[in-house]
């Protein structure tokens, strides 16, 4: 039988990357897309096809997606709260990918088109509150998301919708609730709270000052899903019959920002003392993932624990950052 071949789209991203050695061990011939020179890919497998690109662009889309049986599109003009907040019109111009990706899926005719959404289409006024209700699907709407990036994403979602209703291109739709885990966004401006938070407190253990600054008050609570159960709900959403509208993916184990830099701490082994930053960037004050409805059709819901997951993180981080040569690129 011949191979099936899965294009994952921003393959050089952090769960592109995961994401395409994963459908590889599982038999996929796999084609990575970035519109990233290669040296600064997460992962570069060299067992994968390769390609830089921009899928911006509907010709670009043809030649990544030429073949393709299943395509998986996770790329994204994106980063944390201080990225998405001051550049939402590059966020939005994400609808670029997103409708030429589905525009050639409905040429070549796929079997499977997964779609990365975000918890950041929830309506706003649903997360006024640290202590919060588990966003159920539902919440979407009436829409008021976070603005930019969240409102290109529930367009996006949208769209997945009418091709697979008027086209019957089968897309699927998670709605990815903070990922986190080695080889990922750590430094630069783009990357999440879990890997700004460890990247802080290895700095404090490694220089000797223990000042730590915290965006917020760090009262706001969050779930944070750790990139094994992200992949993992990845395919099963993929590969389901009956998950049809957008879902949540995501952890459940709620968190306060403060009680992930002391978390943090206690992994490195130092006590910090915390600086709130009141002006920096923070989104909103309480956002969980409700989970009944990935129970119900999956019989399933990410659920490494927190802890483990930074731990791994810590010491991914911790390599990058003593490591003597720039190594952001890694060679599986
Ligand atoms: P990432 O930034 O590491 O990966 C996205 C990749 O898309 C990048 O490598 C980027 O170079 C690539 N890209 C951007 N514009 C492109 C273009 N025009 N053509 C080709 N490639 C392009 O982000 P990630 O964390 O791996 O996220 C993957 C997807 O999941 C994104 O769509 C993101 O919005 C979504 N998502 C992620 C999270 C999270 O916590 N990481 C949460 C919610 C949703």
């Amino acid at each position: 039988m011949s191979q099936k071949l899965a294009v994952v789209a921003g393959g050089g991203g952090f769960i592109g990357g995961h994401l395409a050695r994963n459908l590889m061990e599982q038999g996929y011939k796999v084609r990575s897309v970035d519109i990233k020179p290669f040296d600064r890919w997460y992962q570069v497998h060299d067992d994968a096809e390769n390609m830089q690109l921009d899928l911006m662009e509907l010709d670009n889309c043809r030649k990544a997606y030429a073949g393709a049986d299943r395509i998986y599109q996770l790329a994204a003009d994106m980063g944390g709260m201080g990225f998405i907040e001051n550049n939402k019109c590059l966020c939005m111009l994400s609808v670029l990918i997103n409708t030429h990706s589905l525009m050639v899926a409905k040429e070549v005719g796929v079997e499977r088109f997964f779609y990365s959404s975000s918890a950041c289409v929830y309506n706003a006024d649903k997360q006024k509150s640290e202590d919060v209700v588990p966003l159920v699907e539902a919440d979407a709407y009436p829409a008021m998301p976070e603005d930019g990036y969240g409102w290109e994403k529930l367009f996006s979602e949208r769209m997945c919708r009418h091709f697979r209703e008027d086209f019957d291109v089968p897309t699927r739709v998670a709605r990815f609730h903070n990922v986190y885990g080695p080889f990922g966004t750590w430094d630069g401006g783009r990357e999440k709270a879990p890997a700004a938070i460890t990247r802080k407190i290895i700095n404090c253990k490694l220089t000797g000052d223990h000042n730590i600054e915290v965006w917020g008050d760090g009262k706001q609570t969050r779930s944070f899903m750790y990139i094994d159960d992200c992949v993992k709900g990845i395919n099963m959403i993929t590969d389901s019959d009956d998950v049809l509208e957008p879902i949540n993916l995501g952890s459940d184990e709620l968190t306060t920002i403060n009680g992930l830099v002391d978390m943090m701490a206690e992994i490195a082994g130092i006590d910090v003392t915390k600086h709130h930053n009141l002006d920096a960037p923070k989104g909103v004050n309480g956002r969980n993932s409700d989970n009944d409805l990935i129970k119900k059709y999956l019989n399933w819901a990410p659920a490494i624990p927190l802890r483990v997951g930074m731990e791994k993180t810590y010491d991914w981080i911790h390599e990058q950052m003593t490591a003597d040569v720039d190594s952001t690129v890694f060679t599986s």
